[in-house]
């Protein structure tokens, strides 16, 4: 559908794509270029009305619906994810700026295994008995879906982030009313086609697309909406938190981050350094599981320091859609700003930058390098003159700072890493743990006691020892303290979006 001259995003309601009931349409970035090339709907109130009714209407006959039944339809649409995913991966570079080669390696796989994960799940899932001894009496527990839920997703990993709620929710046999993030919109609408291809019944998953204080709020807000699984940033999170608990709805809340990466001079160095490397600038820094305070044992400090800058430098800024580029573009100007402005606060509390610090106009090169269907897909937005105006930031290091100072201290989000040295193992677990965020930590040593030590003082849902980012999605995934509540993954995810009952029977 076109509008404008550019490909126009519908909603997915009732199992069939339209326009929001407004009419009106917010303008989508490519970051690459910094050209709006689609738009989005600005839904409000009355499609997330629709949406929850659709879901409502569908809830009695997919909460029914066989665990196989289920698992084949979720199948039917990993089958044309897998089709699709050079098309998609193309899709998520160009909204989000991430590099296509991370799209295809990462992201639309990640989406894909979500899917394939929770389809067979849903077959594997058991409930518990107790056999009341001495009372005649034996307890068996129902865990049943909770009806509509609401999933509500960020921009930095867009359709896995999308799918690593929704998944798990339809194979409870929920049905949803899901958001993507307004600015990474695109491959949650081309999801919305495949969900019409693979024969989902309609009203199962409903999309919304539009801001969060238009139709974020007013899924959160809604009665009949019973759970909310969030990610996004800890402030949103804490809105959310206020509206939903008087309701006393279910909340699963994976908010911001500030992750230590803690190296201990017996470390595996190339191992450690190859991977921090990627902890730090892995999607222009833009995960929330990036390592961005970086503490080092001193006597290895110097030589890290200088091959930390060394890769850093090496790593190429530039046009998402060039198979070499390893640092795509910022994912918009508001963010782009954001990251700047932390930057300059480095500098005014004393930091050195040792080595980035600056914007990148790439405004010079064109894009060279763009498949020649491209051009032609749905996605719109690439042309092979277009010039790079968008929004890049070089990888930043920067030393010299205390970690209280406020850069130590607030979410960046960014590819910007600080460096510190430390002497003992107390001074760095303190430091480590000295921040409102508790979400992953990574722990570099090759001494096994230090490292079950650490993991297990450290303030985190998720510590890595010598890797980084290493995923087995039947594990307990989120955060502590500040960065949320409760816990993805596994059966964990399935269970939220259930009910449990527990029936006593008098033997
Ligand atoms: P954000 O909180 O601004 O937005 C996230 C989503 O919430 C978007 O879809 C947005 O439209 C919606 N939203 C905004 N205001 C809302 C409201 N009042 N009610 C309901 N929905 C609302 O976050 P972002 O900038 O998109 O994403 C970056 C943040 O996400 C970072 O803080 C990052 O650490 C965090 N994140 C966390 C995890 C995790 O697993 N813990 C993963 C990825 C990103």
């Amino acid at each position: 559908m076109s509008h404008s001259g550019k490909t126009t995003l519908e909603n997915y309601v009732g199992g069939v794509l339209s326009a929001p009931g407004s009419r009106e349409y917010l303008d989508n970035f490519n970051p690459a270029t910094g050209e709006v090339y689609s738009q989005i709907p600005d839904s409000d109130e009355g499609d997330v009305q629709r949406a929850v009714e659709a879901a409502k209407n569908a809830f009695p006959v997919w909460s029914n619906t066989s665990p196989e039944d289920r698992f084949t339809i979720l199948m039917r649409l990993v089958e044309l994810i897998e089709r699709d995913l050079e098309e998609l991966a193309l899709a998520e570079s160009i909204d989000n700026g991430k590099p296509v080669s991370l799209a295809r390696n990462a992201d639309i796989p990640r989406a894909i295994a979500n899917f394939r994960f929770y389809a067979t799940a849903a077959m594997h899932t058991a409930n518990e008995s107790h056999d009341t001894v001495g009372q005649n009496a034996i307890n068996y527990t129902l865990r049943q879906p909770i009806g509509v839920v609401g999933c509500i997703s960020p921009w930095n990993l867009p359709l896995y982030l999308f799918t690593w709620k929704i998944a798990p929710a339809i194979a409870a046999g929920c049905t949803v009313v899901a958001k993507p993030s307004e600015v990474t919109p695109m491959t949650a609408y081309m999801l919305s086609k495949l969900c019409i291809e693979a024969g989902l019944p309609a009203g199962v998953l409903n999309i919304v697309h539009g801001t969060g204080p238009k139709v974020g709020s007013a899924i959160i807000a809604h009665p009949e909406v019973k759970a909310i699984s969030f990610t996004g940033g800890t402030k949103t999170g804490e809105e959310i938190a206020r509206t939903a608990a008087p309701m006393f709805k279910k909340l699963s809340l994976e908010l911001g981050g500030k992750n230590p990466n803690i190296i201990f001079a017996d470390c595996n160095y190339e191992e450690m350094l190859a991977t921090t490397v990627r902890s730090s600038f892995s999607n222009q820094g833009e995960i929330c599981l990036c390592g961005s305070r970086i503490f080092v044992e001193r006597p290895l400090y110097e030589k890290f320091k200088s091959d930390l800058v060394a890769r850093a430098a090496a790593l190429k800024v530039g046009d998402p859609l060039e198979a070499k580029t390893d640092v795509g573009a910022i994912v918009s100007k508001q963010h782009f700003d954001k990251i700047m402005s932390y930057i300059e606060l480095a500098r005014q509390e004393g930091g050195t930058i040792l080595c980035g610090g600056h914007a990148l106009d790439l405004t010079t090169e064109t894009q060279r390098s763009v498949e020649s269907k491209a051009e032609t897909r749905p996605v719109g937005g690439v042309s092979s003159d277009r010039k790079l105006g968008g929004w890049y930031i070089e990888p930043t290091i920067i030393e010299g700072l205390s970690p209280d100072c406020r850069t130590n201290q607030e979410e960046i989000f960014g590819p910007v890493v600080t460096i510190m040295p430390f002497d003992t193992e107390e001074e760095v677990l303190d430091q480590a743990n000295g921040v409102r965020y508790g979400l992953s930590a990574t722990v570099w040593t090759e001494n096994l006691s230090r490292a079950h030590r650490f993991a297990a003082k450290l303030e985190s849902g998720i510590v890595w020892i010598n890797c980084w980012l290493l995923r087995d999605l039947r594990t307990p995934f989120g955060g502590v303290k500040d960065s949320g509540l409760g816990r993805e993954g596994g059966f964990e995810a399935l269970r939220f979006f259930t009910e449990e009952k527990n029936i006593c029977i008098r033997i």
